[in-house]
């Protein structure tokens, strides 16, 4: 755990969250500013602040991300109209929180490209 991560703190219940989906490696909980209407962030428990920061290590890791967010789409309905995982890495990718996270949207229709 980071101590000055939000997301560390939430993973710790020390900040609250809609958590929908845990284990042992991940937390997910939705989005306090949705953009679609499903907005979930699958984040792993693991203190990783970007997508750079990832090793071999994580390889796992990331492939459960995205089996969990297959899961939890096909669980709240959304899988089949289709969906998107987003990775924002640092500033200009629009990355906010440093603590590596995958945004799951579904819902609406995405459009391309992105903002
Ligand atoms: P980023 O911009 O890709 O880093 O995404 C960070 C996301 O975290 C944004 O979509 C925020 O709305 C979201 N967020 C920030 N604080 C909280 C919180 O306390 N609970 C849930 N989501 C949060």
């Amino acid at each position: 755990m980071s101590t000055d991560c939000l997301f560390c703190k939430i993973i710790a219940g020390e900040i609250p969250a809609t958590v929908i989906y845990e284990d042992t490696l991940l937390l997910v909980f939705r989005d306090i500013n949705p953009q679609a209407p499903h907005h979930f962030l699958i984040v792993p428990k693991k203190h990783i602040a970007t997508t750079l920061d990832l090793t071999a290590e994580d390889n796992e890791l990331v492939g459960h991300v995205y089996q969990i967010a297959g899961k939890i789409a096909r669980d709240s309905g959304f899988a089949a109209d289709g969906f998107r995982v987003v990775n924002n890495c640092n500033d200009a990718g629009g990355q906010t929180v440093g603590h590596i996270h995958f945004h799951l949207l579904g819902g609406r229709n995405m459009t391309w490209p992105p903002g």
